[in-house]
């Protein structure tokens, strides 16, 4: 159940139907990999085809930044709300708590995952957090034997856009992990090292409005957002897959 937007797949599902279909994929031993879409990526795969293609070939595409169901349901689509990155790492991570799965944070600095590490094992005391490693490691080989090692159901990739979606496209064949997903600057957020926004700002969609001030330095990623809607709404590739 995708729709398209601007040549780019997105999944219609909530975020609990998702949950249930990743379950199960891992019950079932299937490898499956989950890419958050925001209209920044959008906008920038409509000018590579590559970057599309990456996209577009993910298990699971989810509707991340707001501008992506504004877009939606602008045009009369079907999707309904965010599934955010972080939030789908937070279900994730409660679905391992409650099957004991395992778990591997790999990327940011060494301080960060660790901390990050420390502060989801004390949230998640079920899980098991079967190994991390940060993400300047510049072995590839190494990063993928330390990962195998560790036997991990999920991984957690965080090298941040598209760093993260190539390694897991050029690893994932050789990697003994189910789930696999980019989760950008996340292991920041459970660190400490940057704060997520107030809940009133989460809860009314304007987490955007939040980062701009805090993180002014963000103002080119998010210049993109009203070309990205005046793009979406004047395309004829809105459908269901
Ligand atoms: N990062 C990394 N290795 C690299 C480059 C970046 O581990 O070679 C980490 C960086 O430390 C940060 C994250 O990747 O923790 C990027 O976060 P950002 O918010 O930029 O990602 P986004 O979600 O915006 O793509």
């Amino acid at each position: 159940m995708k729709e398209q937007i601007l040549g780019v797949n997105v999944n219609m599902q909530s975020e609990e139907e998702l949950m249930q279909l990743i379950d199960s994929d891992i019950r079932n031993g299937r490898k499956s990999r989950i890419v958050a879409i925001n209209p920044e990526k959008v906008m920038m795969a409509s000018k590579n085809s590559e970057l599309m293609e990456l996209l577009n070939e993910s298990t699971y595409q989810i509707p991340d930044g707001i501008g992506i169901s504004v877009a939606s349901r602008l045009r009369g689509g079907e999707i309904k709300g965010r599934v955010t990155g972080i939030g789908m790492m937070d279900a994730l991570l409660k679905l391992a708590n409650k099957n004991s799965y395992r778990i591997f944070m790999y990327g940011a600095k060494k301080d960060t995952v660790e901390l990050a590490a420390a502060s989801i094992q004390g949230k998640y005391p079920k899980l098991v957090i079967a190994g991390m490693l940060d993400g300047y490691e510049k072995d590839m080989d190494k990063v993928a034997r330390t990962i195998n090692a560790a036997k991990p159901h999920i991984l957690f990739v965080a090298l941040g856009s598209p760093k993260q979606e190539l390694f897991i496209r050029e690893n994932m064949e050789r990697l003994d992990v189910n789930i696999f997903q980019g989760v950008g600057g996340s292991f920041d957020v459970y660190s400490g090292t940057v704060k997520r926004a107030p809940v009133v700002f989460q809860k009314t969609g304007t987490e955007w409005l939040f980062r701009l001030v805090s993180q002014p330095s963000r103002i080119k990623r998010q210049i993109a957002l009203p070309q990205f809607l005046f793009k979406a709404l004047r395309a004829k590739d809105q459908g269901s897959l």
